[in-house]
């Protein structure tokens, strides 16, 4: 027989950590929590095998799965010594979700599950407290209504509001139990009239009601979106968790709250953390009320006046932060936790690998490795590598003047400029026409992810550094101040109205994540510290990796850039783009134009020295390392005027017909440029365009050799090469060129020549073509381009179309294609090594900074992978985790 239920409690559990495929990562920590002999509510699990059963088989049950939850029922009422269901002694519960990948504010949890017109006197009886057993069954209500009956949580709110008016009252705390049982009253009748049925009284009704609820929200929007945002399967499903209650609302002793074993901001070493007392669930997140600092520090810095827990129930906070740490030290690493503190005890209810920024997630990693509490390969191990963008990005300029309009939570680092809107869609709207625009919210909830997504960062008036905002941008990487409650939004009409002044959607505010500052427009930013941290962590990936890494860089400024993040030398350098500026457009436009090729040489003539002092520069900045230059890829048209005006004015610079040029341009034209004259099929036709470039190259490594005292031996790539023939072509005149460079000046010059595999063609003639190339780097754009048959530049318009319909899980333009694209860079790496033990394999393409593709790119074996500058530490990190990853 199947077991779809797993207990826990009393010191004991069916399930452990390991368990998390079986019982979801919520339901595995609290079994693994239990075992370990912490205070946790007894309860047990429905495994999400029953969930993925419910799916099979039209939404109903395993038929065995009502004895068993009986049964487990039952290990809990004696735990407990309440039985559900009776008045006289009640048993209430939570009913809760939990995926295998953490899923926050996904799915719905329902609390004080049982309660109904009898068991709620029994309650008040028991607790001598009747607002709190009021106050616990208007919860239940309105959280079982939402959740199970499918009612929109708006028609409470507004009753609440409305009572809470009435009667003068400013927060939830200040209504009586009669005040609660007029709400409730109006609550019931409220849902009789939505649904025509009276709110379900019976408690078994109830539990069941809401484990169907649960299975069913695995499946509703918000949970399917967020699987889409996270690469979660649906196939996984969820488990069910039913815990007895504890209750934080009962008064003065009672608490409720979340905390951090470490600071997820900064990743500071000290407990963080926020609770509220005579409260219950989700309150602290929700930001209903403002929530208080549990440690006595986090006031002080804060700068609150309300008590810390540490001062307002020292017991609970001993207890709290022994347990805090026993967490830590068991799952070795930083932990997200939930507790509640009923009449003065402490209940550990969840704990988890806390999100962190970036920032914190590198603080954390290292300072855990130098505590002996993790090693340093696994330090590499802990960092996602695409995480390290945000470390990279402009924070702004201290000396920059400030015009503060407001200040909020710091909740998510970095800063960010934009256009203020008011709601996701339009959010959406404006980024979809490339417009960089702020959201501002009074507090979001999981129904703004996708405008949360499309912002450069998140504005808050209401909730904590826990709150919905603060905790999605942190995972998402951008900026955002959360609780300003200083500003106002008017939703409706569209205005942020601060220190009296009113902004209107549309007008630009910059917020400064690190600082909660809010300011009026655009700030000056400055380029991040890559010391410290960032460093330590980059010294052990270094030390972990095999591959090297390299740029795509032609500007000295990119060059000098990548440098500084650590480039191991120049992977890519596309000359095409050092022949657009200034000048040389016209040189090249005259040599393009040229009638034959004595007048083309002549406008070569012009380019050489500009091309040579390029190159002497970039491999002064590269001094010592290896630099692969490539010879002119596009086709030449690029080059050339393309409107009528454009036309007219190149004419008239050059001193020729307007009509000629127009000719010129026709005659050039191509139907598939991508697949037409470019790569060395130009330099095919043109040698002498492919010997200048070799002359610019060989001229400036001697000089450049000459003012360092140290060779250069630059790397002359051929692109698009298909037969090996076309490559013996070109390589003779660079020979040629490089003899007499030699003889000229009187002096030997290393180099390489080879070639960049980027047609299916070539990586299956990789082997003749390595007769010829001393290195192959794999130019996995154009390869992707042309193994697929779709064109890069046409492409946007169908293949989000292919995502969403799952034909194609990935962009393969993003991330290695590994069935069809990454099996010819395999045939080709091997076949071109068996011919030449010593080949240079590289990767150059948009994949050599994709985390993905570089872990392909490991285990084919390649030397190094080339990417753009502000990608390089991503891909040092990235190849350090491949090579960590292969070697166990
Ligand atoms: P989420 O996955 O959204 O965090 P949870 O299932 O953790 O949802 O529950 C939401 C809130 O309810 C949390 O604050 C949690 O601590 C609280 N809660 C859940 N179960 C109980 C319980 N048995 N007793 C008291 N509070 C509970
Ligand atoms: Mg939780
Ligand atoms: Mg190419």
């Amino acid at each position: 027989m199947t077991k779809w239920v797993y207990s826990f409690g009393d010191g004991q559990a069916e399930g452990s950590a390991q368990d998390r495929e079986l019982l979801g990562g919520k339901g595995a920590n609290l079994a693994e929590m239990c075992g370990l002999g912490l205070p946790v509510p007894p309860g047990f699990t429905i495994t999400t095998e029953a969930c993925a059963w419910y799916y099979a088989h039209e939404r109903s049950y395993p038929p065995e799965l009502e004895r068993q939850v009986d049964a487990a029922l039952a290990e809990v009422a004696r735990i407990t010594g309440r039985r559900f269901g009776d008045p006289r002694n009640m048993l209430l519960v939570s009913v809760r979700s939990g995926a295998r990948a953490s899923m926050p504010g996904m799915m719905d949890t329902v609390l004080n599950l049982g309660l109904n017109d009898d068991t709620v006197e029994a309650l008040a009886a028991e607790s001598d407290d009747e607002r709190f057993a009021y106050d616990s069954y208007r919860r239940f209500i309105q959280m079982y209504s939402d959740v199970v009956l499918g009612l929109d949580h708006e028609v409470f709110e507004q009753i609440l509001e409305d009572e809470k008016a009435q009667r003068g009252h400013e927060v939830d705390t200040e209504f009586t139990a009669d005040e609660w049982r007029e709400v409730i009253t109006l609550y019931k009748a409220k849902i009789e009239e939505e649904l025509g049925q009276p709110f379900p009284q019976d408690p078994r009704e109830q539990l069941w009601g809401a484990i169907g609820a649960v299975f069913s929200s695995w499946m509703n929007h918000r949970a399917i979106t967020y699987r889409r945002l996270h690469n979660i399967p649906a196939s996984w499903g969820t488990a069910v968790n039913v815990q007895a209650m504890v209750f934080g609302n009962m008064g003065e002793t009672s608490a409720t709250g979340v905390a951090f074993t470490r600071n997820p901001s900064t990743g500071e070493n000290r407990l963080y953390g926020e609770f509220l007392v005579n409260a219950q669930g989700e309150d602290v997140v929700a930001g209903i009320r403002t929530p208080q600092s549990i440690t006595e520090a986090g006031r002080l810095e804060s700068g609150s006046d309300k008590p810390s827990l540490e001062k307002l129930m020292p017991e609970a906070f001993a207890a709290f932060t022994r347990i805090s740490a026993r967490l830590e030290e068991h799952y070795r690493d930083m932990q997200d936790l939930e507790f509640t503190i009923e009449r003065g005890k402490l209940w550990m209810l969840q704990t988890r690998s806390g999100k962190r920024t970036a920032k914190a997630a590198l603080k954390i990693a290292v300072d855990m490795a130098n505590e002996g509490l993790i090693t340093s390969d696994e330090a590499v191990a802990r960092i996602d590598p695409a995480s390290l963008d945000q470390l990279l990005h402009p924070t702004i300029d201290p000396k920059a003047e400030r015009d503060v309009i407001g200040v909020g939570l710091p909740a998510s680092p970095g800063a960010a400029t934009g256009e203020i809107v008011f709601s996701s869609d339009e959010a959406e709207e404006l980024k979809a026409q490339g417009r960089k625009v702020i959201l501002v919210r009074v507090e979001t909830s999981p129904e703004d992810i996708h405008g949360m997504h499309a912002s450069e960062g998140i504005l808050t008036t209401r909730g904590g550094m826990t709150s919905h905002a603060a905790v999605v941008a942190r995972g998402m990487g951008k900026p955002c101040v959360s609780g300003a409650g200083a500003l106002r939004v008017d939703t409706r009409g569209g205005t942020l109205t601060a220190l009296g002044r009113r902004f209107s959607k549309g007008e630009v505010i910059t917020i400064d994540g690190t600082t909660g500052q809010v300011l009026a427009g655009a700030v000056p930013m400055l380029q991040p510290e890559l010391s410290g941290d960032f460093a330590a962590i980059m010294e052990w990936a270094d030390a972990a990796r095999r591959m090297k890494v390299r740029t795509n860089a032609e500007t000295p400024a990119d060059a000098r850039m990548a440098r500084s993040f650590g480039a191991e030398g120049v992977g890519l350098c596309r000359t095409e783009h050092m022949f657009f500026e200034g000048d040389r457009i016209v040189a090249m436009r005259e040599m393009i134009l040229a009638d034959g090729e004595t007048d083309r040489r002549a406008a070569l003539e012009k380019l050489l020295p500009m091309q040579r002092s390029d190159f002497v520069e970039l491999f002064e900045i590269m001094a010592g390392l290896p630099v692969t230059i490539r010879l002119l890829d596009p086709p030449l048209h690029e080059f050339l005027p393309k409107t009528e005006d454009e036309i007219e004015e190149v004419a008239a610079s050059l001193g020729i017909e307007a009509e000629r040029l127009r000719e010129r341009t026709e005659a050039l034209h191509e139907f598939n440029p991508m697949l037409g004259h470019r790569g060395c099929r130009l330099a095919v036709s043109y040698p002498e365009i492919a010997e200048m470039q070799a002359r610019a190259i060989f001229e400036a490594a001697v000089e450049a050799g000459a003012r360092s005292g140290s060779q250069v031996v630059p790397e002359i790539m051929v692109p698009l090469v298909g037969v090996t023939a076309e490559l013996d072509f070109v390589k003779a005149r660079i020979d040629a060129v490089a003899a007499d460079v030699m003889r000229e000046r009187d002096t030997r010059i290393g180099y390489l020549v080879g070639t960049m595999i980027e047609l299916p063609r070539a990586a299956i003639a990789a082997g003749a073509i390595a007769e010829s190339a001393e290195f192959f780097s794999f130019g996995t754009n154009d390869l992707t381009q042309t193994t697929f048959g779709i064109s890069r530049d046409d492409a946007a318009s169908f293949l989000e179309t292919y995502r969403r319909k799952g034909i194609l899980e990935e962009d393969p333009f993003v991330s290695l294609d590994r069935e069809g694209v990454g099996e010819l860079v395999r045939l080709g790496a091997e076949r071109g090594r068996a011919a030449r033990p010593d080949l240079k394999l590289g990767i150059c393409g948009e994949h050599g900074g994709d985390p993905a593709s570089i872990a392909f790119c490991e285990e084919v074996g390649l030397d190094y992978v080339s990417c753009s500058p502000f990608r390089v530490p991503i891909a040092r990190l990235a190849a350090a985790q491949a090579a960590v990853r292969n070697k166990a």
